[in-house]
């Protein structure tokens, strides 16, 4: 899966020549040996690239090896006029260039300028930029000290003792407050989360208090660091794009900010967001997009140290494992530093609590070990995890990217589950095909690798998987398991084009039980924003630059689709409330997960066993009925209490009509058609 990519490639930023490379050293590209002439370049590893502010002074490196002459220039502007200050750097240790200004310029901007073999480069913000004037074109001299928001220093996102505790929920900025039934100020802002008590027009919780009302536990939110794609200059034309075309990757994008033109304001808006979302108990996760950057000879990177930041084929020209006209080489070591001090500087100035790894398998399998330990150096609660694929061939080798299949590989990393969403809901790129819970049999051992969270278990058969052949994931802690996210179709369009000939509440009963397979699955539940009132994207599977007419959350779903926002609720209390969802190990998972033997298609059943992971329910049933009919089951006799079935969930018990608790003595038992029936005794 990756449109997303295929997407920024359509959006054109990215269709500059492709071939050549930025300093022009065609002949030695030509010869093969582009690549390793960078294993001579000299490395520098101090933590004061870009600007530092040291006292009084402004302190400037560049690392730039190659380069004959480094220009620092000062601007009284983000953007147009002339320079005030025009000033040579100095060589210095490692590759690297320096100049230091006094006093310190705050207010004003500055950009490099790089000679290579005669030739002057454009200029550059650089790749170390915190702050940027509109557009991210220069960077910026403020004070961060004064852009964070009352209360900041004793911030702190949730505590997450184990991943699989964490409930995501995967949003764009834009989607989820720019409708007008929002009732939010500011609508596709940062600061809309900040916004307490805002209501739909007919009365239901939009914001953040509808997140506190469905109980996720994090926000994933869409590429938020600087990107190319919307003009900043621009705001009123109100464009739209996910944010997969990287610029500037240590400031804030400035459409999400108030004024993108003051470098402070997207920075404490983007904090404030992020304290409003701890203050109500909820994490963040970064989307980064490390693995490509927007423009080829244009980025910042190779407008810094041509070549070297990326790989390149035997021809010189740039490989593209990215699908967008590039791929970043995170073996080489400023590159590998690089993402590893990016995600450093976002944990430690923005409390971010987790990152999202866009096309994680361009990297390799060390760098986002790396990646991992640093963070949790940091703050043990913070987690990563990723795409574990490319979007194309990479000349990195298949054994060191940071592939699904080589996530035991790697230290404190998780993959998206490809596994579970395409066997549950039917493939993704092929609208029409359904899955299990639409009703297609044969994913059922597929189904059931989502469940195990891709761990060895005694009762899979990993031969009869769709897509991994081999229990890929050594810990539940390793896998993400979704059915869908805001690439490829939603859910509810997904349901729509594979059951034309269903009723809508047909389809809303084939996601809920999708949904409840993925939050009783072990492993760590995510889900796409808005699917809890049944949002669609008008059948728009790529909608990474479609207008807010089909991106954006219709609030009033929640009203008309009440019922579904109460069974996700209660399908998260339910998972929230019971660790025995939750386990922590292969090996307990093994142990106390045992499926039923059924042979019907669509059918699933199995038990969660012996307090599992500590849970006060001694024995937890799980039945999963994809099918169309009905199906019989035989439970075992007892005393059963009904927390789920026929599309209906209450995570204390579902109710009688007289307002006792229903149960089930055992024998013979109805699972009603494209429904979970989850029990326990
Ligand atoms: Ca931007």
């Amino acid at each position: 899966m990756f449109d997303l990519c295929v997407g920024s490639l359509v959006a054109g930023a990215l269709l500059a020549p492709q071939t050549g490379l930025a300093a022009g050293d065609v002949a030695a590209a030509a010869a093969g040996k582009v690549d390793a002439r960078f294993l001579d370049y000299p490395v520098y590893h101090g933590d004061d690239l870009g600007l530092t502010i040291d006292g009084s002074t402004a302190r400037f490196r560049l690392w730039s090896p190659e380069a004959q002459s480094v220009t620092l220039r000062l601007y009284k502007q983000g953007r147009g006029g002339e320079a005030f200050e025009t000033i040579k750097m100095k060589k210095d240790v490692n590759g690297t260039w320096t100049a230091a200004v006094t006093p310190v310029p705050y207010g004003k901007f500055y950009t490099f300028q790089v000679e290579i073999n005669g030739r002057l480069l454009d200029e550059t913000p650089g790749i170390w930029a915190r702050a940027v004037g509109v557009n991210g074109h220069r960077a910026a001299i403020i004070d961060f000290a004064a852009t964070d928001p009352e209360g900041w220093s004793s911030d702190k996102g949730p505590e997450v003792k184990h991943i699989n505790d964490v409930v995501l929920y995967e949003m764009h900025h834009r989607d989820f407050s720019v409708h007008p039934n929002s009732g939010i100020a500011n609508k596709g802002k940062f600061l809309a989360m900040t916004e307490e008590g805002t209501v739909t027009p007919l009365g239901d919780k939009t914001g953040i208090d509808h997140l506190k009302e469905l109980g996720v536990t994090h926000v994933h939110i869409l590429p938020s660091y600087d990107y190319n794609s919307v003009d900043e200059a621009n705001l009123p034309a109100n464009q739209y794009n996910w944010g997969y075309d990287p610029y500037n990757y240590n400031a804030p994008e400035g459409s999400y900010s108030t004024n993108p033109t003051n470098p402070a304001t997207r920075v404490t808006e983007m904090k404030q967001m992020i304290k409003a979302l701890h203050d109500a108990g909820i994490g963040v996760v970064m989307d980064v997009v490390y693995n490509h950057t927007a423009d080829n000879d244009k980025s910042n990177f190779s407008l810094t140290a041509p070549g070297y930041f990326y790989r390149h084929n035997e021809d010189g020209t740039y490989s593209d494992a990215s699908g967008c006209g590039n791929e970043t080489a995170s073996e080489r070591h400023m590159m590998g530093d690089f993402i590893v001090n990016s995600v450093k500087y976002w944990a430690k100035e923005y409390h971010i609590d987790g990152f999202r790894f866009d096309l994680m398998a361009i990297h390799d399998t060390e760098t986002m070990s790396r990646v991992a330990a640093a963070l949790k150096e940091i703050n043990p609660s913070i987690f990563v995890y990723g795409e574990g694929w490319t979007a194309g061939g990479s000349p990195l080798p298949a054994d060191a990217r940071a592939l699904k299949e080589n996530v035991a590989k790697m230290q404190g990393i998780a993959v998206f589950s490809d596994d579970i969403r395409d066997a549950v809901k039917g493939h993704y790129s092929d609208a029409a095909d359904r899955g299990f819970a639409t009703g297609k049999p044969g994913n059922e051992e597929t189904v059931k690798i989502g469940i195990v969270a891709s761990t060895a278990h005694p009762q899979v058969d990993y031969s009869k998987g769709n897509n991994s052949k081999f229990p890929y994931a050594s810990s539940p802690s390793q896998v993400i398991n979704y059915v869908s996210c805001h690439d490829d179709l939603t859910l509810t369009d997904k349901l729509a084009k594979s059951m034309p000939n269903s009723t809508e509440a047909e389809r809303q009963r084939a996601a809920r039980l999708a949904q409840t397979i993925v939050f009783t699955s072990q492993g760590t539940p995510f889900m796409f924003a808005g699917e809890e009132v049944f949002r669609n994207k008008k059948g728009v599977h790529n909608s990474y630059k479609s207008p807010d007419s089909i991106n954006a959350i219709d609030w009033n779903l929640k009203h008309l689709n009440a019922e579904q926002f109460n069974y996700y609720k209660e399908l998260i209390a339910l998972r929230k409330a019971h660790p025995a969802f939750r386990m922590t190990t292969a090996d307990d998972i093994a142990r106390h997960l045992k499926f039923d033997n059924v042979t019907t298609p669509n059918l699933i059943s199995y038990s969660l066993l012996d307090n599992a992971n500590g849970d006060d329910w001694k024995e937890i049933k799980v039945i999963f009925n994809g099918g169309d009919e009905a199906a019989e089951v035989k439970l075992p006799k007892g005393k059963w209490t009904v927390v789920a079935r026929d599309g209906k969930i209450n995570h204390t018990g579902l109710l009688n009509a007289d307002g006792t608790v229903q149960t089930l003595r055992g024998g013979k038992t109805l699972v009603e058609p494209r429904s979970a029936l989850i029990l326990y005794r």
